[in-house]
């Protein structure tokens, strides 16, 4: 009973682990049913090329938050990256974001004076604005702009990654990604930004190793019933854990098409886009992340599908008031144990990206022990 168990090793299980071990001085077991630590974090190096290759996609690491980036930078040299993409419209690579840059990429001049004129008027230079607030807009040649990167940006890639139009979604997510009225060709606009030099996996190895934490991987955490533990803090989905028994909660998965190929690069920036053709949403070239030299290149091609429990991986929590409120009975159900504790992407049934992840395990790691 002096033991905390913590299931699942991506970057919200090992944060929370490092700092019950080292904060607290009290043991861990940390559990993985996958094979490798990291979580959809983890990254390797091809054998065959030195190239280091994120399995579940390209994972750029960005936030505004000091305290994280100086929490990581504990485990990791940072190899400084701004994420730049295309997206492929009308056959053409042009810069995504949607910005001023990718306006003059697509309009004759004239046309791209009096857009820019317009979008500057009526919002300011620097706003970041969704696609579904700029359809919004009376103006006429605004409304045009608007539903040109509609349905050249939006419309298609969001069907082909959820299944449903822009309008059907959680407007959070198309928010990701918004029209930004700026020359600032970045896809995220944090203070800090990169990626961990020596890759993610090796970041979490390193927080990972203290003489406090045993690490146990192809361990599902079914496997351990029965066992007795202090505390459990558990960042797999939170509708397994309670066998499903209010009904499952649905996700989004991906299927990776990972290549090898015999030439030095296969595109001109780490991922495009493809919105409008194709049955997949992008292409990412791994070399690029660490600028890493090799004759030969490796992509991966990624398909959006629906979560099949058994046959593929969780990747992105689908929200909409429905599966809020189906995530709330899980919630509720989890406050009758006061040693559970779920935490993470899954645990947590919320789309975070790796700072906020992290943020929020800060949180709940405060909330229990100050
Ligand atoms: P996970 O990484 O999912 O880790 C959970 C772990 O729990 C897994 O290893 C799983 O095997 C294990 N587990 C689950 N159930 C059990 C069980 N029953 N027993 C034992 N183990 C179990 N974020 C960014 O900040 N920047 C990006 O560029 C970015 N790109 C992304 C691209 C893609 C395609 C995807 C899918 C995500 C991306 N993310 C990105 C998000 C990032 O992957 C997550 O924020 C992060 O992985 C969350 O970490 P986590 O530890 O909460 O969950
Ligand atoms: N999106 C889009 N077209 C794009 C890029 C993004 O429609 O070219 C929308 C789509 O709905 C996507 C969301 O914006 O799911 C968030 O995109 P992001 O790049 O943040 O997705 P992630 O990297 O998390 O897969």
């Amino acid at each position: 009973m002096d033991k905390n168990l913590v299931v699942g090793a991506g970057i919200t299980g090992a944060v929370i682990a490092r700092k019950i071990a080292e904060e607290l001085g009290e043991k861990v077991l940390l559990i993985d049913r996958r094979k490798t630590v990291a979580g959809n974090s983890y990254d390797y190096k091809d054998k065959e090329t030195g190239i280091t290759v994120h399995k579940y996609g390209p994972h750029i690491f960005h936030t505004n938050n000091k305290d994280v980036w100086d929490y990581l930078s504990k485990y990791t040299k940072w190899h400084y990256f701004f994420l730049k993409p295309n997206a492929v419209i009308e056959g053409e690579k042009v810069t995504l974001p949607f910005n001023l840059t990718t306006i003059r990429e697509l309009f004759s001049p004239k046309m791209a004076d009096s857009l820019e004129e317009k979008l500057i008027s009526n919002y300011g230079y620097g706003v970041k604005l969704p696609i579904l607030k700029l359809k919004e807009n009376k103006d006429k040649e605004l409304k045009f702009l608007a539903e040109y990167i509609y349905e050249n940006v939006f419309k298609n890639y969001t069907m082909k990654q959820w299944g449903l139009n822009p309008e059907e979604i959680d407007p959070t997510v198309t928010a990701r990604v918004p029209v930004y009225i700026s020359h600032d060709n970045r896809y995220f606009q944090d203070k800090y930004q990169g990626i961990p030099q020596q890759g993610y996996t090796k970041m979490i190895e390193n927080m990972i190793s203290h003489k406090n934490i045993d690490i146990k991987l192809n361990t599902d955490y079914k496997k351990l019933k029965g066992t007795d533990f202090k505390r459990i803090f558990y960042t797999g989905a939170i509708d397994e854990f309670f066998d499903y028994k209010y009904g499952e909660l649905p996700y989004r998965s991906l299927q990776f098409d990972i290549q090898i190929l015999n030439k030095e690069f296969y595109q001109k920036t780490v991922v495009t886009n493809y919105p409008n053709n194709y049955d997949f949403t992008r292409i990412t070239e791994h070399k690029y992340f660490l600028d890493e030299k090799s004759d030969k290149t490796i992509i991966s091609i990624e398909y959006p599908e629906q979560f099949k429990k058994g046959i593929n991986e969780r990747y992105y929590p689908i929200s909409n008031p429905e599966t809020q409120t189906l995530y709330e009975k899980y919630s509720n159900e989890a406050k009758k144990y006061s040693n559970l504790h779920f935490c993470g992407r899954l645990g947590e049934y919320k789309y975070y990206n790796m700072d906020l992840a992290i943020e929020k395990a800060f949180e709940l790691f405060n909330k229990i022990y100050s």
